[in-house]
């Protein structure tokens, strides 16, 4: 290794840089995590999809993750403002039906997914057994070091300067992964970041104790699920996340202009939006809110570049879109499998050009394309969205994507018949589903990220 403390150094220690440490340190690649908190802390995004489950399974973590006890997930499921049996908001022209939708993962095969569930994580558990594993296959592992900066001296030759109490470090390594999360660490430093064109979201969350699952569902054999519970306000949903037996994470999550215009704290926005949904507000009020609430917000952008001469980013580091469908996580490991590839090579071959980036920067553009894609069309037109949830023609093609299986390269197809309805929809103000479209627009270009 010669003048290099580490060939890579990888900053942040969440699920994207601890699975890139661990398949880098498998292939006996010498590699750092800074972690800039001590573990375990708190984190959103914990209802994961089952594409994780292949890359558990690859990096050998998944016996520590199962003996964690997490809740296992089945399915998702979806409600309405209206549960009722009336349809007090007066949707016509469908003929299915629109106030409530279900999947169950074991519908569908998926490569390399050996089980019909996946989990409900406590983040703080479930990232640290993610680090710790990293460690225990050879990864360095710093807690309570921050990444200050990045110098990039020349290809194969990047210094990351760490904070060290007063001091700052200099550590000498051969290129860079950037797994800072929604810091975007590369992303500030290199000017890379552009905000989303569609999406602007904001989401308060809290912790609840003795939450009665069942509260906003018909279905309450189902409360196992992950549930997203859409509100009569616009493009404002709940959802609803066993964390254990007894707890369940409750977030609301709605575009950041309608909490500016509401002129409210963000406790009292958390409570009139979920006062929308009577049973789930009765439910909420009778449990006991085990955490303070907690905002996020500005968190949908994307990269101009995902890679360079001797940097790649991966999981929130290289793009975020919307949570709607559970994606984050599974996209963090995912990115990490897929560059730790090129990164190994690229070790192999001392080459650190970005053309030596190149597959994984096709790869995650296409899978996260598909991701966006399906979530911007979801917001223009949400009762497509349990159309096709419905209809047998498309049904696994939708529970496709909401497996998180969307890296396989190919176009997926589903994605084109939803556009062309949305289309149709937009384009006859007659149409008896006009009127149900949302004020988010899909983007008709290709986005330049
Ligand atoms: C409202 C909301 C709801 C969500 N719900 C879900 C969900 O249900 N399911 C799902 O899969 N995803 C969900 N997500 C997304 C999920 O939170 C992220 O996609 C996931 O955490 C990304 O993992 P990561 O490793 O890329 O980043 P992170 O998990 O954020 O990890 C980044 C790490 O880097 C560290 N770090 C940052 N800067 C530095 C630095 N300078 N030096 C050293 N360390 C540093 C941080 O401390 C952090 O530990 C949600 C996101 C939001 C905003």
């Amino acid at each position: 290794m010669g003048d290099y403390d580490f060939d890579v150094g990888i900053i942040g220690g969440g699920p994207a840089g601890s699975t890139m440490a661990s398949y880098l340190a498998k292939a006996g690649i010498s590699c750092a995590v800074f972690e800039k908190e001590l573990f375990e802390r708190e984190h959103v995004g914990e209802s994961l999809v089952p594409a994780t489950t292949p890359v558990l399974l690859d990096i050998g973590v998944m016996d520590k993750i199962e003996k964690a006890n997490f809740p296992r997930k089945f399915g998702a499921a979806w409600t309405s403002a209206d549960s009722g049996p009336e349809d007090k908001m007066g949707f016509q022209g469908l003929d299915h039906d629109f106030r409530a939708a279900e999947i169950l993962f074991n519908e569908r095969q998926q490569e390399g997914v050996d089980r019909d569930f996946t989990f409900h994580v406590d983040r703080g558990k479930f990232d640290r057994i993610l680090l710790e594993h990293a460690g225990s296959l050879g990864a360095k592992v710093f807690q309570g070091v921050e990444v200050a900066d990045v110098d990039f001296v020349k290809p194969g030759d990047v210094r990351l300067n760490v904070k060290l109490g007063n001091q700052k470090v200099g550590i000498r390594t051969r290129m860079v992964v950037d797994a800072s999360g929604r810091h975007v660490l590369l992303g500030r430093r290199l000017g890379l970041r552009e905000k989303d064109p569609v999406f602007n979201q904001f989401a308060i969350h809290a912790w609840f104790d003795n939450f009665d699952r069942r509260s906003a569902t018909r279905n309450p054999d189902k409360v196992d699920y992950i549930f997203i519970h859409f509100l009569p306000l616009t493009n404002t949903w709940v959802w609803q996340i066993p964390i254990t037996e007894t707890i369940t994470s409750i977030g609301v999550v709605t575009q950041k202009q309608n909490y500016t215009k509401s002129g409210l704290s963000y406790d009292d926005f958390f409570w009139e939006a979920v006062k929308t949904r009577e049973n789930l507000y009765d439910a909420l009020k009778a449990s006991e809110q085990v955490r303070p609430f907690k905002k996020e917000a500005d968190y949908s952008y994307g990269m101009k570049e995902v890679c360079g001469d001797s940097f790649v980013l991966v999981g929130d580091a290289a793009r975020f879109v919307d949570p709607i469908f559970s994606s984050g996580v599974s996209v963090a490991l995912n990115s990490a499998r897929i560059a730790s590839k090129d990164i190994i090579a690229a070790v192999r071959n001392n080459d650190f050009g970005k053309a030596s980036f190149a597959e994984y920067e096709g790869m995650i553009r296409n899978g996260i394309k598909n991701w966006y894609e399906f979530i911007t069309l979801y917001y223009r037109l949400n009762i497509l969205f349990t159309a096709f949830v419905q209809d047998p023609r498309y049904r696994l093609d939708v529970l496709q994507l909401l497996q998180g299986d969307v890296y396989s390269g190919e176009r997926l197809k589903v994605l084109d018949k939803m556009h062309e309805i949305v289309a149709t929809v937009e384009s006859d103000p007659d149409h008896l589903w006009h009127k149900y479209l949302g004020d988010m627009q899909v983007p008709t270009a290709e986005p330049a990220f």
